[in-house]
């Protein structure tokens, strides 16, 4: 690679952005960070513009913008620190910038990265949230401008590397049968059912595999990430989801497959550690170090398979009848997972009132099509509001206790 790619790191503070760094500062000269945005984690965004010296960076408000940019002034840093999500959207647009990496958690992201697709950057997407919420807005707005994409999810990286060079989106026409989209099953893969209702947050954030940002580890303790990913593939490959088939690995050594009409199955398999992907989509065609240890053969030792199970993972179904649905239902199951996840790490709701909650917002929001980035953000505020009401009428707020729900959190509204 000759060309300097000049970057803008969303959610540089995060799991993802943190990895980005990393495997950038392995190959000074090759990129030059433009922009860092965080929500409000001076500590380690003022560390990261000491090491990069990125020209901008962003913080989610006004005071953690004041306190960063007093801190890098003194340090002699002229870092220009902006707030607020019209400047997230600054930032992913630049003109000076090329390349953008989506790595802010949640629907947060969707703004900044329709912001570089307008402006025709190259996206390298682990803001899976875009795709689930605004799939089909974003795939246009994409190919609108002459943006690019590459995906980071390990799992989509993976299918993209096995899939034929210059695939162009017809699964059929490229002799693929179907995709083979690997899950680990987090840590509650073969714990008694029963011990669902009583496990605490720290112990669905304690991935077997993967480290990872507690929104995403708890969505891979329910398998909702499993679900987001479905609809995910769907938008990335143009796959239908009954081509879309989730395997449980417990290893995360294949991080997904394709198979093809000749009964040839493409893996792609490594260590599990996200700067592969980043690695690859960095450097794409090309490939570059990214620090990732061999993978060990002899002590993987063997692979395992099995096939999901719906009742343990309520939350899967759910992905799959919000993508069979359509329209504003993907944004819905998103957003209402949001909630009851932050609530659940909140510890106010149990672990398994996640798909209850979610369930019941579904059910009570009426299926409508979102022709644009408006309509969707609409149905992400209205499924919120009918979280928080969820919420509000199933918490038993007298007693004080978390965690406690007032009924058998079955009624919907
Ligand atoms: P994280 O929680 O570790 O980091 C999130 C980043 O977003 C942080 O920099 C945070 O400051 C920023 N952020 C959070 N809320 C914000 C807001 N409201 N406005 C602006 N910025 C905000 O999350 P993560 O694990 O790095 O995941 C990031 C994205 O990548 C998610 O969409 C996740 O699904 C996806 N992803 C992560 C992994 C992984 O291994 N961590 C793997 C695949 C996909
Ligand atoms: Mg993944």
């Amino acid at each position: 690679m000759t060309k300097t790619r000049h970057l803008t790191i969303l959610g540089s503070t995060g799991s993802i952005g943190e990895s980005t760094l990393d495997v950038v500062a392995r190959h000074p000269g090759l990129y030059q960070v433009v922009a860092l945005t965080a929500d409000r984690n001076v500590e380690k965004m003022f560390e990261q513009c000491i090491q990069f010296h990125p020209p901008y960076a962003v913080m989610l408000d006004a005071q953690s913008a004041e306190q960063l940019e007093d801190r890098l002034h003194a340090a002699g840093l002229d870092t220009r620190v902006l707030s607020g999500i019209e400047s997230l959207e600054k930032v992913a647009s630049l003109p000076e910038i090329d390349t953008v990496m989506a790595a802010i958690v949640g629907a947060a992201g969707i703004r900044p990265t329709l912001a570089a697709a307008r402006t025709g950057k190259h996206i390298l997407l682990a803001n899976k949230e875009t795709l689930v919420m605004a799939g089909r807005v974003f795939m246009d707005t994409l190919r609108q401008h002459h943006a690019t994409l590459l995906p980071i999810d390990s799992e989509h990286n993976a299918i993209f590397q096995s899939l034929p060079q210059h695939f162009n989106g017809d699964l059929a026409g490229s002799g693929v049968r179907r995709i083979l989209l690997t899950a680990s099953g987090g840590p509650f893969r073969t714990v008694d059912l029963k011990m669902l209702e009583t496990v605490t947050p720290e112990q669905a954030c304690a991935h077997p595999n993967w480290v990872m940002g507690r929104k995403i580890s708890v969505d891979s303790a329910t398998m909702m990430n499993k679900g987001l990913e479905v609809i995910e593939a769907h938008w990335l490959f143009n796959a239908e989801p009954e081509k879309i088939q989730v395997v449980i690995h417990p290893q995360s050594v294949i991080h997904s497959m394709v198979e093809y009409i000749d009964g040839s199955v493409l893996a792609q398999l490594g260590n599990p550690d996200m700067r592969t992907p980043i690695a690859h989509a960095l450097s794409y065609p090309e490939r570059m170090e990214s620090g990732v240890q061999s993978l060990d053969m002899f002590k993987v030792a063997r692979l395992d398979f099995e096939s999901p199970d719906f009742k343990r993972f309520p939350c899967l179904r759910l992905a799959y009848e919000a993508l069979a649905a359509g329209g504003n239902m993907p944004a819905v199951l998103n957003a209402a997972n949001e909630v009851a996840v932050e609530v659940f790490l909140a510890g106010r709701i149990p672990f398994t009132a996640i798909p209850v909650m979610i369930e019941d917002v579904m059910k009570s929001t009426e299926r409508r099509d979102v022709p644009d980035l408006e309509g969707v953000l609409l149905a992400d505020l209205q499924a919120r509001a009918t979280a928080r009401e969820w919420l509000a009428c199933n918490i038993r707020q007298s007693t004080g206790q978390p965690g406690k729900p007032a009924s058998s959190l079955s009624a919907g509204q």
